[in-house]
């Protein structure tokens, strides 16, 4: 066994300046450097904030018989269900922390638990079986990173369904928060980066839809921090459907651009926008939850409609724009719901997705024999 000097800590609030923006935006774009390049990063993974410290150990009972005095530690192997609710994992800074991470030392309640590429274990050597650690897995071990391997947009979307589950506690850290990851991934896939999505599986990307247990959805975010068309965009935990998906693809993609606020092009975002062409229809959106290819009409297309935020009461008008079709689970379609900023302008928002089963249901609700072909531009 050999012993490893280490000469250099890095600590993230001694050496970033604390509230001075620029040099948090330069050390930010440095992030995948600093963890994927660390020897061992130690995680306070109990501790609720940056004073807690490393350890959280109980008290030792000291018992004396008279005679002697002994010291008893309790000890407990890190459960499951321990770390679906340690601090340090609910926090959505660590997720690309971790993964870029070659070697993690955890300080739990009752023991050290130690992770690297290969395996995990602790002081009971036991595994640590956690969400997080089965994502690093598919990370590190998952595809080639070609973007002719079918596994990499699937993986992808594992990840980020898994980060946003996570909590900020500011909002516009969204998208640098993972520009680290990002950056990483960037170089593996040789692909690029648009608010989330990747260039080379964009409208596999783009049809993510808001996922809550009460259909309750938080209201549309303010400040604006990422375009409507990208998953940070929203507040709720978002979800994508099993892959593969785009059997048949309608829609192309004419241009999408980004502009960014520092000096890393994965981190925060000035504007954005995508230009889509592809079938368009005319439907509306009623009370913010049912979905009509016809206004007029009382009865909803039937279907699953996810809005991405908590919509307006009343009829809103809305394009669908059909994106594709998966030959699987009946055939199922995925549109884009959107609706124009405002009268005077011709830019799109994206409120939401819509996705229904054209065997299943009434097909010809939507008669795309009806339905144009139009060029949309989403911000
Ligand atoms: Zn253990």
């Amino acid at each position: 066994m050999s012993v490893e000097l280490l000469r250099y800590l890095w600590i993230d609030s001694l050496c970033i300046v604390q509230d001075d923006e620029a040099d948090w935006r330069e050390e930010a774009a440095k992030m995948s450097s600093y963890y994927s390049q660390a020897y061992i990063t130690l995680a306070a993974t109990m501790s609720n904030n940056a004073d807690g410290g490393l350890f959280q150990w109980p008290k030792d009972i000291v018992l004396n018989d008279g005679s002697q005095t002994w010291c008893v530690r309790a000890m407990r192997h890190l459960q499951r269900a321990t770390t679906s609710t340690a601090p340090l994992f609910q926090r959505g800074w660590i997720f690309q922390e971790r993964l870029l991470s070659p070697r993690v030392l955890h300080f739990a309640t009752y023991e050290l638990c130690f992770e690297c590429n290969a395996q995990n274990t602790c002081e009971c050597k036991q595994d640590m079986p956690d969400q997080g650690w089965q994502i690093k897995q598919e990370y590190l071990n998952g595809p080639s990173w070609k973007n002719t391997d079918p596994t990499v947009a699937d993986i992808w979307h594992r990840m980020v369904e898994a980060y946003c589950k996570l909590s900020l506690t500011k909002p516009a850290d969204k998208l640098p928060a993972l520009s680290g990851l990002a950056d990483q991934m960037r170089s593996r896939r040789g692909s690029n980066y648009f608010a989330g999505l990747w260039d080379d599986t964009l409208l596999d990307d783009i049809l993510w839809s808001v996922s809550t247990l009460d259909d309750k959805r938080a209201p549309k975010l303010v400040p604006w921090r990422a375009p409507s068309w990208s998953w940070a965009s929203v507040a709720d935990s978002i979800r994508y459907g099993l892959y593969p998906r785009l059997d048949e693809v309608y829609c192309t993609v004419m241009d999408v651009h980004c502009s960014w606020i520092g000096p890393s092009t994965t981190g925060e975002l000035r504007t954005g926008h995508i230009i889509l062409h592809g079938p368009t229809f005319q439907g509306a959106v009623r009370d913010g939850r049912n979905l009509y290819g016809d206004p007029e009409t009382k009865k909803p297309v039937s279907g699953y409609f996810s809005p991405d935020y908590q919509l307006e009461l009343g009829v809103m008008p809305v394009v669908l724009l059909r994106i594709a079709r998966e030959k699987r689970m009946l055939g199922r379609e995925y549109l884009l719901v959107l609706k124009k900023v405002d009268e005077n302008r011709t830019e799109f928002e994206r409120v939401g997705l819509f996705e229904f089963f054209p065997l299943g249901s009434r097909w010809n609700e939507l008669d795309w024999e009806r339905a144009g072909k139009q060029t949309i531009k989403i911000i």
